[in-house]
């Protein structure tokens, strides 16, 4: 039985971020992941400059035989309305390849990771958890995504509605890039006419990433049918996939119902359905909840009751917004309305930079998180 103080569940940016955050804590941690690495994840695979801010990465030493797209531009339409092009004359964002991003967080956490490890089995014990009968820890984080078994068995099973999405990445061959009008520097989003989703068409140097996800449950792939029609028709791509799109599932936040703690063991990432409602970005959120929780079990020191894990969803309400403002906003204006409103709108580019680039993509308005995030409340404060 190997022992440790924090096991973490998922080796994808929440779990080695929180890993990489108790690097100095004097906690030993171990990562389990039933995958092995380098290990592909569906996903468009855009990051914002405030990824590697938190998690000290320089972007020259990453971009050192790894894909780092820098991002100036965006094009902006609801799919078959004209585009806007969106401008800054220097580097916004950036696109990743995950295989390459993911392995890269995993390999410099700091912890003890396994790979291939699936979790079959989760137990309590008198003093925490017992892993598979073969890891023992006094904490346990759920860091396994959308479908994590941390999070289902502190949850049981409950009814959400997720985003689904699916996506295609693939690198292009000399003539299929020659001919591809999608520039790297200037991602395309195409949103969907009833603005339950939107697609995209993002170019990290020779790959080719496109994909399409959506809020309402029904014929996705009809969906993505048409989307990749349109882009033939239009031109942007003119030559044939090859293969099958992936489907995956992932949380807004405000849309899960997900409990985040319970006594000993908290959900971080898509395991507590955190990604920006109106992005769908996730690995930013899934970085820094994995970030304020390696601060929280800092701060607990020691005592993972419940209580002391408290301050966990309370730091995350504070840093992405009450969880239950989504909804709520969802339902102020009849469907139809906010549909047609909203088509209008993105035909205008000072909407279109100002909301939907700065607003909801970028975040500019968001402050990065740059430790010390979180004070230490005084030791008096502390005491339950
Ligand atoms: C189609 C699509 C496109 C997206 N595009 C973007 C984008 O462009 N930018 C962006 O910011 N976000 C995007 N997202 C969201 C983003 O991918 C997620 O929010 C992000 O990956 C969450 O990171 P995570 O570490 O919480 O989970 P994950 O990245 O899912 O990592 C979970 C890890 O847990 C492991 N695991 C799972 N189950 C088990 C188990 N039973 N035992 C052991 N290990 C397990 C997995 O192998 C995996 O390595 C997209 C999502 C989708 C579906």
């Amino acid at each position: 039985m190997r022992s440790c103080d924090v096991l973490i569940i998922g080796a994808g940016p929440a779990g080695s971020s929180c890993a990489w955050g108790l690097r100095s804590s004097g906690l030993d941690v171990v990562v389990l992941d039933k995958a092995s690495f380098p290990r592909d994840k569906i996903c468009g695979g855009w990051i914002t400059p405030f990824v590697l801010q938190a998690l000290e990465i320089d972007a020259v030493e990453y971009a050192r035989g790894r894909t780092l797209q820098p991002i100036s531009a965006f094009r902006i339409s609801s799919i078959g309305q004209e585009q806007k092009t969106i401008s800054y004359g220097e580097t916004v964002s950036y696109g990743i390849r995950r295989c390459e991003f993911d392995e890269y967080l995993m390999r410099r956490c700091g912890a003890e990771v396994r790979e291939n490890v699936a979790i079959k089995n989760i137990e309590r014990s008198d003093d925490g958890w017992i892993i598979n009968g073969e890891f023992r820890a006094r904490m346990l984080i759920g860091a396994g995504g959308h479908f994590c078994p941390v999070a289902r068995f502190i949850n049981g099973r409950i009814t959400e509605v997720p985003v689904i999405a699916q996506e295609l990445e693939f690198p292009m061959n000399e003539a299929e890039a020659a001919s591809c009008q999608v520039s790297g520097e200037r991602p395309e989003l195409f949103f969907c006419r009833d603005l339950q989703g939107y697609g995209w068409c993002f170019r990290k140097g020779n790959f080719l990433n496109i994909g399409l996800g959506r809020l309402d449950q029904h014929k996705l792939s009809e969906h993505v049918s048409a989307f990749v029609g349109f882009l033939r028709d239009s031109g942007k791509i003119g030559f044939s996939l090859p293969r099958r799109f992936a489907g995956h599932a992932y949380l807004l936040h405000g849309y899960s119902p997900r409990k985040l703690i319970s006594d000993g063991v908290l959900l971080i990432g898509d395991s507590a359905g955190l990604a920006y409602e109106q992005s769908g970005e996730g690995i930013r959120p899934a970085v820094e909840s994995g970030l304020i929780a390696a601060r929280v079990l800092q701060m607990t020191r020691g005592d993972y009751s419940a209580e002391r894990l408290a301050q966990y969803p309370a730091l995350l309400q504070q840093r992405f917004g009450d969880s239950s403002r989504a909804e709520r906003a969802a339902k102020r204006l009849p469907r139809g309305v906010r549909n047609f409103v909203a088509r209008l709108l993105l035909r205008n580019g000072h909407f279109c930079r100002t909301m939907v680039v700065e607003n909801w993509f970028l975040r500019m308005n968001d402050p990065p998180l740059v430790a010390p995030f979180v004070q230490e409340p005084e030791p008096a404060r502390l005491a339950i």
